[in-house]
């Protein structure tokens, strides 16, 4: 990646030279060439960030899989309760190198390819949508794919500027390696060059062949200084990160486990519990929803193991900071702030010394991800060596 950047100020440079002497200057962007493998585009429209990343990484499988360019989305960040109060559509490229998904896949920034090609090679009166019939079943005349229907879909499709003028329906096929060649056959790049689709051509949660896809998302050079720059200011190492999926809205999912016939598979829980129904390992609710007896003896018990000389809480709610300095007795210093960006603390806590994670949570999945590449260790609230669960628990 370095060498890519080192590339792109040599470009500017070969640029700004030529502006000298030339009129005009072509910019890299200008060059960019269409792809006749064809494009697929989708709305990360299930979901928060957790969700969307799950998504994402099936997807850019999924555009590697047709061979077509995979058009990057935004992140769709919910602000209800906060200014803007509606959706924010965050560019690929303001958290993650976009430059650095392409040692995987050809891939443009969504945003890039509304610019620079879209006008010309998929203009308006030949978008077409691409759906399942039974989302098209939906629609008031039951064929039309329900893009732009209620949010976060037509804010989306709004600030990516796309009208759909047509909708071509599928079934009876699946995003998996399985239907790859009915893919290819269906849909050949000649006659659709654009797979334009409502939702992610992934599942959630992310499957195990596509976990590792995590090392090429890559946090962009302003995410990783502000991040590096928290971690100096606030924390000693080595530090523990905690992430603390605790509120009412987890509480609630979490309660459908209460009955006990919802199984190990639990939203990200796989990530914990291995993929593999017939192996996996029980799902408890001190998994989904820990308490603060199982907070304090996992933050204790990691401290202690790695010597840790402060801790970094991240939380959806309560921080539980008091009781957590408390256990220490003011030894360890302990440190929550709440970041205006959630993916601050997803950077904090991929840079811990060790982090302690909650199994079911995508939110926590991301970190685990990231740290699995970077061979940082890991564990879970109610889980302290992932594959292997505490007897008492059982
Ligand atoms: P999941 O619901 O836990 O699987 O993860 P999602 O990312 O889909 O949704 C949870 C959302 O709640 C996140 O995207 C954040 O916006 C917010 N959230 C949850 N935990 C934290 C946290 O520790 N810190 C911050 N800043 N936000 C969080
Ligand atoms: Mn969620």
């Amino acid at each position: 990646m370095a060498a890519n950047q080192e590339a792109s100020s040599a470009l500017t440079l070969t640029c700004l030279l030529t502006a000298l002497l030339l009129p005009t200057c072509r910019t890299s962007a200008e060059e960019l060439k269409w792809d006749e493998n064809g494009y697929v585009l989708y709305c990360p429209c299930m979901g928060r960030f957790g969700n969307q990343a799950d998504h994402f990484l099936g997807s850019l499988a999924f555009a590697k899989m047709l061979n077509r360019t995979l058009a990057v989305p935004p992140w769709i960040v919910y602000r209800h309760h906060t200014p803007p109060y509606t959706n924010v559509h965050v560019p690929y490229s303001e958290f993650f190198r976009l430059e650095a998904l392409s040692a995987y896949h050809r891939v443009i920034s969504l945003e890039t390819f509304m610019e620079k090609l879209a006008p010309k090679y998929w203009p308006v009166g030949q978008r077409n949508a691409y759906c399942f019939e039974t989302a098209a079943q939906r629609s008031a005349d039951k064929k039309s794919c329900p893009m732009k229907d209620g949010n976060p879909f037509g804010p989306f499709w709004d600030y990516v500027g796309v009208e759909f003028d047509k909708s071509v329906l599928f079934g009876g096929i699946s995003f998996g390696t399985y239907h790859q060649s009915h893919w290819m056959r269906k849909f050949p790049a000649s006659e659709h060059p654009v797979l334009a689709m409502p939702g992610a051509p992934a599942q959630f949660p992310v499957i195990e062949e596509h976990v590792g896809l995590q090392r090429y998302v890559v946090w962009s050079e302003n995410m990783a200084k502000e991040g590096d720059e928290h971690i100096s200011n606030l924390l000693l190492r080595p530090y523990v990160g905690i992430h603390l999926r605790i509120g009412i809205d987890w509480q609630n999912a979490c309660k459908m486990l209460k009955s006990g016939d919802a199984g190990p598979h639990f939203m990200a829980s796989p990530q914990c519990v291995g993929y593999n129904r017939q192996t996996a390992l029980p799902l408890t609710m001190t998994m989904c929803l820990p308490d603060l007896a199982e907070i304090l003896r996992a933050v204790k018990l990691w401290v202690k193991k790695t010597s840790a000389r402060s801790v970094y809480i991240a939380t959806d709610s309560e921080s539980h900071s008091r009781d957590i300095e408390n256990l220490f007795k003011g030894k360890v210093k302990v440190v929550h702030r709440k970041p205006d960006l959630a993916q601050t603390d997803l950077y904090i806590l991929g840079q811990a010394d060790h982090f302690i994670g909650n199994c079911v949570s995508s939110f926590s999945a991301f970190v685990k991800r990231e740290r699995d590449v970077h061979s940082r260790p890991s564990s879970f609230f109610g889980m302290d060596k992932p594959g292997k669960i505490r007897r008492e628990e059982l």
